[in-house]
Formats: C-alpha cells, structure tokens, sequence
C-alpha cells in the first residue's frame, strides 16, 4: 500500500512557518494584508474565499473583503482593483475565479499590478516563472512541489508526466518540475495512447477534472501519484482525477482527495502575500 501525502499536516507545517515570520515583520512594523474579491455567488467559490480568509487569520495577515453583486459591470472592478493597486497598505489582490460570463477574466488578471499578484496569474507573473526570475508562481502547482519536497521524494532526474494544460495548472506545474531537473511530458486531451505516456511516469501528476478518471491502467507500478482533480463524483461526493482505491495498492505514495493537494493552495497563497514583502522591496 501507497505512503499516504498528508497535504492537511504539510500545509499545517507551512502555514506555522509563516505565522512566525508575520509575527517577525509585525515587530518591525511591517502589517500585510490581502484584499480578497469575489462577484456574484458561486457556492464553491465561497467555499474557497472562507477558507483563504481563514489562513489569514490564522498567520496574523489581515484581510480585506470584497463582495460584490452578480451584476457588477466590468468597468466597476476595475476600477476597485486600480484603487487596490495604489493603496500602500494592501500588498495581495485576489480576485477568485470563475467571474460572471459577461466579465473578461484576461482583462481582470492584467488589471492586477505585477507587484501584487498573489495568485500568480499575470502574464509577468508566468513570463517570470518560465526564465526564472522572482515573481509570485501559481500556488497549486507551487504547492505540489512541496508537497513532493517535504514528502522527501526526489524529483531531479525523473520522469514527470502532468495530465492537464491549464494556466493555472497544468502548465506552471511543468515548469515548475523543469526547473527542479525533473524530464517533464505534458499530456493533453489530444494524447495519443494516453495509458502509454502516463504509464512512463515516476511522478503522475494529474489536473483533468475528470472525477477518478486515472485507474491504475494509467500509472506504473511503483509511481509517485499526485491528484490536483476537486470533482463530484455519482453520489455527489468529494473526489479527485484519480481512482484512489483502484490506484493506491500500486503506487509508492498518493496524495488524497480531500486532504491533498487542496490545503496546500491556501498555504501557498499565504506564502505568496507573506513573500510580496520582498518582492515589493
Ligand atoms: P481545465 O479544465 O482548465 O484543464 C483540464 C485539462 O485536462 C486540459 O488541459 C484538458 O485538455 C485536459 N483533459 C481533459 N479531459 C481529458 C482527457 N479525457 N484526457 C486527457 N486530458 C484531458 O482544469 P484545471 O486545470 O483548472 O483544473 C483541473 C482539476 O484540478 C479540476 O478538477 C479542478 O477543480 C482542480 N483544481 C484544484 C485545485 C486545488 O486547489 N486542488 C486548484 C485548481 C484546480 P485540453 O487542453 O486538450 O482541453
């Protein structure tokens, strides 16, 4: 059977890190606070603002919330967001994600300053990431690596398959094993012999959204799993890309669903605001 990732006791051990440090700049009078945005009423979306409110609170940042109506005209986040921009006492913007139809996602990411950009979906903020400069880096991917690194799983040298392109996913995620030295495949909707490439994989890392859609056909006997997925499954339960029943009995070590990958974003979205200090300076 599988080693188990704990991501709830790793994010736990991160976000207590970071607690420290807030406390170090709180004595040199440095306060930081995060202005959190959401429009309209996506219950997910709330979900994942409450918890983002919650790690705030619990490393001592402040946070600022926003919460505007459904029917909130593009020009009026905007605007929110330029005045966000230009206020000292504000050092992260996150505008949580999906906006209503009628609002330009692009358009809203760009509107964030550089500077600011805790999530890490900026173009500066990706450009950085691939010709490794200092920048914010996406906080899911980010917090899979170290999920792998405080697991003690070595990454330099090995064969990487990411499951998923996204940009906020699935390609940050491959650049991020580059740069760890890892061999790195991206596979895609239009993979050929997909069971064939993920199977080549020492570290699986899957981001479909596609509810337990990786059995154990997918992955090589003895492979690192990691599950990004947060899917409903039949019975409107919680779970992931992968089919962890199916898969853990052959893999060395698996992250689950809930309780992986999805507290270390949060962790790592407390790591970025704690790091805008720096970035700032
Ligand atoms: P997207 O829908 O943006 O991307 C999905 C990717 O999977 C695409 O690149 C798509 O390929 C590929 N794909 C879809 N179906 C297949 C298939 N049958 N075979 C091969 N590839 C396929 O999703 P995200 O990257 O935003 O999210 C992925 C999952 O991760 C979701 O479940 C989401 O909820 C979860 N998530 C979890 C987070 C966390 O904190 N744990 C944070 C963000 C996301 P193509 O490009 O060709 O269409």
């Amino acid at each position: 059977m599988a080693a188990i990732i704990d991501g709830k006791v790793i994010s736990l051990a991160i976000k207590d890190e970071l607690k420290k440090k807030v406390e170090e700049l709180k004595e040199k009078g440095i306060q930081i606070h995060l202005a959190v945005i959401q429009v309209g009423e996506n219950p997910a979306s709330a979900v994942y603002v409450r918890n983002k409110k919650k790690g705030c609170e619990y490393i001592g940042i402040g946070s600022l919330s926003y919460e505007l109506s459904e029917e909130t005209k593009q020009e009026e986040l905007l605007a929110l967001i330029q005045e966000l921009n230009e206020r000292e006492d504000v050092n992260g913007i996150l505008v949580q994600l999906p906006l209503p139809s009628h609002i330009d996602e692009d358009t809203v990411i760009q509107a964030i300053d550089p500077k600011k950009d805790v999530d890490g979906f900026h173009p500066q903020s990706v450009g950085a990431l691939c010709i490794s400069q200092p920048g914010f880096v996406s906080c899911t991917p980010a917090g899979v690596i170290q999920l792998l690194k405080r697991s003690g799983i070595e990454i330099e040298g090995k064969e990487c398959v990411v499951l998923g392109r996204s940009n906020i996913v699935g390609k940050p995620m491959s650049i991020l094993l580059l740069r760890e030295n890892a061999t790195v495949t991206i596979a895609h909707s239009r993979t050929k012999n997909l069971k064939e490439v993920t199977g080549r994989a020492d570290i699986l890392i899957a981001a479909v959204g596609r509810p337990k859609m990786i059995t154990r056909d997918y992955v090589k006997e003895g492979a690192v799993v990691i599950d990004v997925g947060i899917n409903r499954d039949e019975n409107n339960k919680l779970c992931g890309d992968v089919d962890f029943d199916d898969v853990a009995p052959i893999c060395s070590a698996i992250t689950p669903v809930p309780g992986g990958v999805g507290p270390m974003t949060v962790a790592m979205l407390l790591y970025n605001c704690v790091e805008s200090i720096g970035l700032r300076a």
